[in-house]
């Protein structure tokens, strides 16, 4: 028996974290489920960005480097991310975007191995991150090599030439979620490095870095965090590994001392030897009101309202539109996949514009993926049946095949 539309009313009545959608700025008639690509506005953002903008900048000028201290920004939210991914004081620093930190990243991980050279990875990793391993390859000249292997034979392939097994934790698409702790430690016991993207996984999965002894990771800011359109990304060093090894992007605010201005480059003592150039204060800050929203969640209740929502997400697309083609590809073990649930359809593009035109946003990925983001701090379970109904409604009366939802736009 399908579940009804005053059954979600009730659910979301009894969820703990319903009262975070009204701190969040979502326009009326919209039901966003695109929170995985572009995270919602915090309404307590724009008075954020307001002061930082007329006051620290405007009015204080160049005085707030140290008045406001915005040179601990990178830092000082980093700290608070950690939190949220298992990791310790110290360990995470917030600069440039995922793809940049991850070649930091990976970077460091060839120099601490380096007696072996190849970067293991999987075809369908968000194709980001093997387009910047193939940019290591090209600059190396040879010497490093990006080696794809089905995820099925990830493990048996971490041979004494892998250096540095570079994976997403959940999966761009599928929402399939990698075993962290299991791969890290077999990576481990064959000599090799673990990096991890947690792009899709901070602030919606339970993440553990210290548990699973990760060595490496990296992620967005602006999806689950919350942070802005091109908020900047985080990176995490294991302790353990901040005195092995450098970035190779040797900038000033990564140097020891950057303000004695001295010819020759020499890499802080910890994590903010990652750090390049000038810190991008309104993203740091317009950031950290996300990160700080996230952190007032409890996090165990934040993952299982993720599954449910998930759940209920899949059980009702199959039950009210299964009969129109449209087909789960979501890992059937819900403790083994992410925050967002794809749908497979052979017209998923032109359907996803229908959808759109009706307030349902979510988003097409190429060639057949209609998918959609659950997040837990402010989507509720009534998003989802309304959500669910009105995908039901356009396929029955095929609204999706007029003409203006067949134009491709250049950002899907
Ligand atoms: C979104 C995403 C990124 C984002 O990279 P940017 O350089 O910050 O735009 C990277 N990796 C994965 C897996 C992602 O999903």
């Amino acid at each position: 028996m399908p579940i009804s539309a005053t059954d979600a009313d009730a659910l979301d009545r009894a969820d703990p974290l319903h009262s975070f959608r009204a701190d969040f700025d979502l326009p009326e008639g919209v039901i966003y489920l695109d929170g995985n690509s572009l995270g919602a506005l915090p309404r307590a953002t724009a008075e954020r960005m307001h002061t930082v903008v007329t006051q620290e900048w405007g009015h204080d000028l160049i005085r707030s480097w140290n008045a406001h201290n915005w040179i601990d920004a990178p830092t000082r939210v980093g700290d608070k991310i950690a939190q949220l991914i298992g990791a310790g004081p110290g360990e995470v620093v917030v600069a440039d975007s995922t793809s940049v930190n991850l070649f930091k990243v990976l970077s460091a991980a060839l120099q601490i191995n380096q007696g072996r050279s190849v970067i293991l990875s999987e075809p369908g990793n968000f194709p980001n991150d093997l387009y910047i391993a193939q940019g290591l390859q090209a600059l190396s000249g040879g010497r490093v090599e990006l080696r794809i292997v089905e995820r099925e034979r990830l493990a048996e392939s971490i041979d004494e030439d892998v250096a540095v097994l570079m994976l997403t934790h959940v999966h761009y698409k599928t929402a399939a979620m990698h075993d962290m702790s299991a791969l890290t430690g077999l990576a481990h016991s064959r000599g090799a490095l673990a990096v991890w993207d947690l792009s899709h996984s901070a602030g919606a999965v339970h993440v553990d870095l210290e548990a699973a002894q990760a060595d490496f990771a990296v992620g967005c800011g602006y999806k689950y965090l919350n942070g802005g359109p091109g908020s900047p990304a985080y990176l995490y060093v294991a302790r353990r590994h901040q005195a092995s090894a450098v970035s190779p992007i040797a900038g000033w605010l990564g140097h020891k001392q950057s303000f004695e201005f001295v010819d020759e480059y020499q890499p802080a003592a910890g994590i903010e030897r990652y750090l390049a150039g000038a810190h991008p204060i309104l993203g740091i800050c317009a950031l950290e009101v996300g990160v700080d929203l996230m952190l007032r969640a409890a996090p165990a209740t934040l993952y299982a309202k993720s599954k449910q929502l998930c759940t209920l997400f899949a059980e009702l697309a199959q039950q009210r539109c299964g009969i129109y083609g449209v087909e789960s590809v979501l890992a059937a073990d819900s403790t083994s996949r992410g925050s967002h649930v794809s749908l497979r359809h052979p017209h998923a593009y032109s359907i996803m514009q229908a959808l759109i035109a009706r307030g349902v946003i979510g988003d097409f990925r190429a060639p057949d993926i209609l998918r959609f983001g659950l997040t837990p701090l402010y989507v509720g379970f009534r998003d989802v049946w309304d959500a669910v109904d009105i995908l039901a409604d356009v396929l029955r009366t095929n609204v999706w095949q007029l003409p203006k939802f067949q134009q491709r736009h250049r950002v899907t």
